[in-house]
């Protein structure tokens, strides 16, 4: 018996709203062409839901988003709720729902159209056809790790944190990355600091380990300062990395600007049952947000990827992977990405983006 897809769409603020509609309308147009058995729901979250219930994430969205296959996000925040204490603020709720979903892996795909090449801050001939996935461990590590503090009675005073992994978390995050190559190139990078780091040696030894349960797959492994260099000299080395939580911030954060533009990259946080949330890597963008320039491509590239991992729709998910591409080599761009003022507003993206899989 199939059963119905839960999709919980959460806007949030600014640019959020905006790519979020025209992810909205992709979805509700699949959902009608392909007779889908997808159930959707809109809430508040962020500073619009403080606005409304006086917090960023209501009970309410949580227990929605955990009995949904699927979590739409679109991006929080916004200089009216900087000066709120930390669990008012909008932020908060992204790391309220990665936590309490138990979101541990974090896909962030870095790929470049080469027709943006001119957008990267990297020579065209090192950046050129550059398609990375950087699979970063989300829920533990020194963002979680315990005890941790500042002293501030000792002289001198002192703060400190805990970088912990136990070996199911290694495995548990190594396995969605060797899965991840399997399907892609056959290359995995699993970059730690092994040469200081007991915890990364640890890791090494646990990632190794496993590598002889994909022998489709080629293994080698990285020291972070190393991987953040070899990514700027020499991106196209890679096919996918997994990182813990700290490196994989970093090494993901300079991969999304090695494409230069923010607009265009999707992310997906997974469970070990493959639901997750699914939001572009850009943030809320207030200087530009109610102006209808903000581009929405990454928000229907997240849609993609929902589509491919929680909710079994490979080949829908394909469909707009392709007319996205086509999109871009057709010459359609949105402010952020045009050369010139010959450029698409944000509401009228989606309709071009269903035009194109319709004739596809
Ligand atoms: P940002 O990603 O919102 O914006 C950075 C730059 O990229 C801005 O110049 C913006 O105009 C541009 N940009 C972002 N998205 C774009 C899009 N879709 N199309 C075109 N241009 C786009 O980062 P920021 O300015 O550091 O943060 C703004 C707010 O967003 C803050 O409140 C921050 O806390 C929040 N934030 C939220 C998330 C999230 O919800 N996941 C992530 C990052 C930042």
């Amino acid at each position: 018996m199939l059963m119905t897809k839960n999709i919980l769409i959460l806007p949030g603020d600014g640019v959020g709203q905006e790519v979020t509609a025209s992810a909205i309308e992709v979805l509700d147009f699949i959902i009608k062409e392909n007779k889908l058995d997808f159930l959707t729901k809109s809430m508040s979250v962020g500073g619009q839901a403080y606005e409304e219930f006086g917090t960023p994430i209501p009970e309410e969205v949580l227990n929605e988003a955990k009995k949904a296959d699927a979590v739409l996000f679109g991006a929080v925040g916004g200089p009216k709720w900087d000066d709120l204490e930390w669990d008012k603020r909008p932020e908060n709720a992204l790391l309220t729902i990665r936590k309490e979903l138990n979101l541990f892996a974090n896909l962030r795909p870095a790929f470049l159209f080469n027709e943006l090449s001119n957008a990267s801050p990297l020579k065209e001939e090192i950046i050129k056809n550059l398609d990375i996935l950087i699979v970063r461990e989300l829920t533990g590590g020194i963002y979680f790790g315990e005890p941790r503090g500042v002293i501030i009675d000792q002289n001198p005073n002192y703060a400190f944190n805990t970088m912990v992994y136990n070996e199911d978390e290694i495995r548990r995050i190594a396995k969605v990355a060797f899965e991840a190559a399997q399907k892609r190139n056959g290359k995995l990078c699993s970059v730690e600091k092994a040469n200081v780091l007991e915890v990364s040696k640890f890791w090494r030894a646990v990632v190794s380990e496993m590598s002889s349960d994909y022998p489709d797959v080629q293994l080698t492994h990285q020291l972070a300062d190393n991987a953040a260099m070899q990514l700027v000299l020499n991106p196209n080395q890679f096919d996918v990395i997994v990182a813990s939580n700290l490196f994989g911030d970093i090494l993901s954060d300079i991969a999304a600007t090695l494409t230069g533009s923010i607009g265009m990259l999707p992310s997906a946080s997974l469970d070990s049952t493959f639901k997750g949330m699914y939001e572009p890597c850009h943030g809320s963008a207030p200087d530009i947000a109610g102006q209808n320039i903000a581009n929405p491509l990454a928000m229907i590239s997240s849609l993609s990827m929902a589509l491919r991992y929680s909710l079994n729709q490979e080949n829908i998910s394909d469909k707009i992977d392709r007319a996205i591409k086509e999109f871009i080599q057709s010459g359609y761009r949105t402010k952020d990405i045009a050369v010139d003022d010959n450029y698409l507003p944000t509401s009228e993206v989606a309709e071009k983006i269903i035009e194109i899989i319709k004739n596809g």
